[in-house]
């Protein structure tokens, strides 16, 4: 066992309102400069959606992240050697288009625009050819403003037929927001691809950086990243990417997405973990494994073995202190309500999420979908956001965790409510 601190995220997905005020401040702060116009270190996306950079998580398009091949863990585009091959040939980027472009907001239209019934909003699409999506006047959070337009636009002459299936198929969505940054993985592809060395991992508390001078532009970290985290200055000719506020963290302050963020939703803290298991978690044969093993490599702070060992590799006090102080175990290990992003593409990402409950409960309100005594939800095929909607997003497509942790939180949520609102006593 090597014991090892990392800085981690839980992101709890039932209280974003999607009201980007994390990405702003994020943007304020890191990337109010020129050549990194587009890039948002911090985005969040309305889902089920295309994403930022669109089709983010199709990895057909991409080719991000690993894969085992021949029993051995490559990165998916063929490993680091092809990829020094057709250095100056990388296909697998994504194009001003696909992450959208700027525009300077013209403040004059704040007095000058008729009324309108809903909130501006950009075109859909007009075309799509497959794989790509072309010729779409898009923006982050394009996808809200389908649900629930259907009768309206389908009468609308001047939309074509395709646009008019778009609004049929989104027509009583669900809908949820995936707010998203750079997961500061274990087992980082970007750091792997980079064939100048200079993607890294912090030994001390594992955020993983780009050296700007050794920089040389290849861009091999942004092929590599399968969440598609880094991010191109056409200005400097640089990598860039969410440095996870160290310049903050060194100081004892949160990220400032987390400090700004509206709904309270982002836990910050650092986790032990066993850095002689990477390897074979990331290896391991199935997805379904490898959700599991991820849930394992994590290590209890408060064992006395463990603290005993952490501080034999070096380990500080105040960060094995800090491991016992944070939530992020607590919420994915010992409550298990906190699951990571796409753990399929097994780069052990450390941001973890937890599901939102939110249409549920209004489903509940409504006496749609009665619990049980104990505040089991009878039938999970029931509920308004697919279960295996986000087992895909956060379990590799297993869904009795999620259906679980679904239940921890309406119980939760249904004992608070007799304590707070109803005012009974509070027997914890
Ligand atoms: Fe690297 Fe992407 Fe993981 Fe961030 S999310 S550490 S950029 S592989
Ligand atoms: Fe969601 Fe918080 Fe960001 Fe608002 S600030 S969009 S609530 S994560």
């Amino acid at each position: 066992m090597k014991v090892r601190a990392q800085f981690a995220f839980v992101f709890n997905l039932d209280k974003c309102i999607g009201c980007h005020t994390c990405s702003v401040t994020c943007k304020n702060v890191w990337t109010n400069r020129k050549g990194v116009e587009y890039a948002w270190f911090n985005n969040v996306e309305s889902k089920p959606g295309i994403g930022y950079p669109k089709q983010w998580e199709n990895q057909d398009i991409w080719e991000g992240g690993w894969e085992k091949r021949n029993g051995k863990l490559e990165l998916k585009a063929g490993g680091r050697a092809s990829k020094l091959v057709n250095i100056f040939n990388n296909p697998k980027l994504p194009e001003i288009d696909d992450y959208y472009e700027p525009f300077t907001y013209d403040y004059a239209h704040l007095q000058t625009a008729p009324l309108s019934e809903a909130a501006p909003t950009a075109r859909p699409l007009s075309q799509i050819d497959g794989s790509r999506m072309e010729k779409v006047t898009w923006g982050p959070n394009w996808e809200d403003d389908l649900a629930g337009e259907f009768e309206k636009r389908a009468a609308d002459k001047n939309f074509d037929k395709i646009q008019k299936q778009i609004y049929a198929e989104f027509e009583n969505t669900f809908h949820m927001y995936l707010p998203r940054i750079c997961n500061h993985c274990l087992n980082p592809a970007c750091v792997a691809a980079c064939p100048s060395g200079s993607v890294y991992k912090r030994e001390e508390d594992g955020i993983v950086l780009v050296d700007q001078d050794k920089c040389r532009g290849w861009r091999m970290c942004i092929s590599g990243c399968p969440y598609k985290k880094v991010f191109y200055n056409w200005e400097s000719g640089k990598a860039e990417k969410c440095i996870g506020c160290y310049p903050r963290v060194e100081s004892g302050l949160p990220t400032v997405c987390s400090e700004s963020c509206v709904g309270r939703i982002r836990y910050n803290g650092i986790v032990l973990y066993d850095a002689d298991r990477i390897l074979d978690t990331a290896s391991q044969d199935s997805v379904q494994d490898l959700y599991k093993a991820q849930m394992d490599i994590f290590l209890d702070p408060n064992d006395p073995a463990v603290i005993a060992q952490a501080r034999a590799d070096g380990v500080p006090d105040s960060w094995i202190e800090a491991a016992q102080r944070s939530p992020i175990y607590k919420m994915a290990i010992d409550w298990k309500i906190a699951f990571p992003m796409h753990p399929e593409f097994r780069t052990l990402p450390m941001v973890w999420y937890v599901p939102p409950l939110s249409p549920v409960q209004s489903q509940i309100d409504q006496g749609a979908l009665p619990t049980g005594p104990d505040g089991v939800i009878p039938r999970a095929d029931a509920l308004r956001l697919p279960v295996k909607y986000l087992a895909n997003l956060l379990t590799a497509g297993q869904e009795a965790p999620i259906v679980s942790a679904l239940n921890r939180l309406i119980a939760m949520r249904s004992y608070m409510r007799s304590v707070h609102v109803e005012g009974q006593a509070d027997t914890r």
